[in-house]
């Protein structure tokens, strides 16, 4: 989904010779402030890249615990590694694959800092229940917002509800700067902090001082930063967010209305994205489950589509404890159903914005297609 109006603004920044700590990635901030209600906010390179100075910020370490989603993408755990933590794995929630609230409070122990948010697919996990046991165990809350700009819980949006969030804009999600992140927080020692780290810990002693290239270093900080080519395309796709957000919204109702008239007679179900006041899921996919499905396997259910040009996805692979580098090092001591059945009984199909409602329609009709051969092939 990249036009004239990304292509435009890049060729102006590079025609300007400022490729960074320009006003692109300083506009791109103050958008985004605005489109999130969030009081501050910091470009970075990457999702990940800005969960790691998330924890770095919260002085997390060695001996520390963050309890994160199983279903989620390696990022999520792999940011709490990066710092020495151990990431606690609980298991998802059947019926919109986030995290299961209810067994948070099994999984605390006097080493747990930190709950680990994913708003998997961009269905806005119930902030108000995790609030309140961070609060009673007095545990920071971080927000995973890869796949979720735009959803809102409780008419706020997602992002704004803990000590930091970040987000991605990688090219498969919602807009892209090609690769990059954004952290928001609502506390100025956080932004402070995420500003020195994403620069090397850089602290210049005034303005003129920053012109000539004059500083002092506080921090151990790394190169985390957003490029002026990077921000300048996210700023174009900023414009066209609302609209992507609106066909993402129509495409999903298409897909549970399809798959209900459908496939619901085959055992096909699906993962629930609520869309009213209180939950308002940005849509990221549409994850179809076929665990009750005769016969169906994902690789050939997958290929078949491919054979049909029609692309799918898992989101994700594992759950992420059964990734060889976690399994390898916590073991496998204990399993994680829900997850596991996203992981290997579903399918995200593709509902962003280059695809119309003909073609949910389509889609749902060669799943179809395929579900009634299953009889024949027995
Ligand atoms: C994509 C993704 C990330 C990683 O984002 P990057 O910008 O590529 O670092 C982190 N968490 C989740 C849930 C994701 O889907």
């Amino acid at each position: 989904m990249i036009d004239s109006r990304e292509l435009d603004l890049v060729k102006d920044v590079l025609d300007s010779g400022v490729l960074v700590h320009g006003p692109q990635i300083e506009e791109f901030e103050q958008r985004f402030r605005s489109f999130t209600g969030s009081q501050f906010a910091v470009g970075v390179s990457s999702c990940t890249a800005g969960l790691h100075m998330i924890w770095l910020a919260l002085g997390l370490g060695p001996g520390d615990e963050v309890i994160v989603s199983s279903q989620t993408h390696v990022a999520s755990a792999h940011s709490i590694e990066l710092v020495g933590a151990k990431p606690v794995f609980v298991d998802s929630d059947s019926s919109t694959g986030n995290l299961d609230i209810g067994e948070i409070e099994n999984l605390i122990s006097s080493r747990t800092r930190a709950i680990l948010v994913v708003h998997y697919l961009g269905t806005p996990v119930d902030m108000e229940r995790v609030t309140e046991i961070g609060e009673r165990y007095n545990l920071k809350i971080v927000e995973d917002c890869a796949l979720a700009l735009g959803a809102k819980f409780g008419g706020q949006h997602v992002g704004t509800f803990g000590t930091a969030a970040s987000f991605s804009f990688y090219p498969a999600k919602h807009i892209t700067s090609a690769e990059g992140g954004m952290v928001t927080t609502q506390f100025p020692e956080v932004e402070r902090k995420i500003r020195s780290l994403r620069a090397f810990g850089y602290q210049a002693k005034d303005e003129m001082d920053r012109g000539r290239g004059m500083y002092d270093v506080v921090d151990l900080g790394m190169n985390y930063r957003m490029s002026e080519i990077h921000a300048a395309i996210g700023n174009a796709q900023l414009d066209k967010l609302p609209n992507f957000l609106e066909t993402r919204k129509r495409n999903y109702e298409s897909y549970v209305a399809n798959v209900s008239e459908h496939l619901s007679d085959f055992g096909f179900t699906f993962l629930e994205q609520p869309s009213d006041s209180d939950f308002i899921s940005s849509h990221y996919a549409f994850v179809l489950l076929f665990d009750k499905v005769h016969g169906l396997r994902q690789t050939e259910l997958r290929s078949s589509l491919t054979a049909k040009g029609i692309g799918s996805s898992v989101y994700y692979p594992h759950p992420v404890p059964n990734l060889t580098y976690y399994a390898e090092k916590y073991g496998q001591n204990k399993s994680f159903p829900n997850a596991s059945r996203i992981s290997y009984t579903g399918i995200a199909l593709p509902l962003g914005p280059h695809v119309t409602k003909k073609d949910v329609g389509e889609i749902i009709f060669s799943i179809k297609e395929i579900a009634s051969t299953l009889g024949e092939l027995e």
